[in-house]
């Protein structure tokens, strides 16, 4: 067992999502004027992220996120508080001021592979059966981040395992060979 806080959704298990769920409201964590985003879609893709860029809840060595169409998530409430974390980054995250929590993350660059998803943590919404987190990306980077120590490291893998969360130190082989194909028809080589 690893003494490592992996995040309070998976670790004391993982909690299988509903086929049928078609969304619910994300919100902020600000005891008032709450920021609320709808999300009219189950999001895709979830899973524990290490990254050092993704909101993490206190204590947590992982975030856990995953993807929507873009054209499903809506600003409902409070849209005034929100402000993006770093304008510059790939995935431009948009958090509250107030509490930091970040509502959403959106890929501007229409030529990146990720183009039209948005990235949004589920945890934000009361609604239960949102997709469960599949796997567990950029896990050695939760080194980097403070999560672990390095000598931890064999057993958070074991234990993301045991949860089946397969680890990997970037996204997992669909996601990243979805990456590569764009890339390669933008190069003509498919
Ligand atoms: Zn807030
Ligand atoms: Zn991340």
């Amino acid at each position: 067992m690893s003494s490592v806080a992996l995040h309070p959704n998976i670790d004391n298990g993982v909690k299988k999502g509903s086929s049928d769920f078609s969304g619910g409201t994300l919100r902020c964590q600000c005891t008032g004027d709450k920021v609320e985003i709808r999300v009219h879609s189950n999001v895709a893709h979830n899973h524990a992220c290490g990254c050092t860029k993704c909101w993490k809840p206190k204590g947590a060595a992982f975030s856990v996120v995953g993807v929507v169409p873009r054209d499903k998530v809506e600003v409902v409430a409070h849209a005034e508080k929100l402000r993006p974390v770093d304008e510059n980054a790939v995935i431009k995250r948009h958090a509250c001021s107030r509490c930091g929590v970040h509502m959403y993350g959106r890929i501007e660059n229409s030529a990146h592979p990720f183009y039209g998803l948005d990235f949004v943590h589920v945890e934000l919404s009361d609604e239960q059966g949102w997709e469960e987190p599949r796997f567990a990306a950029f896990v050695s980077s939760i080194i980097e981040g403070g999560g672990a120590r390095p000598e931890q490291m064999d057993a958070v893998r074991a234990k993301l395992t045991e949860l089946g969360l397969p680890p990997y130190d970037s996204l997992n082989p669909p996601l990243m060979d979805a990456i590569a194909t764009s890339v390669a028809k933008r190069t003509g080589v498919l």
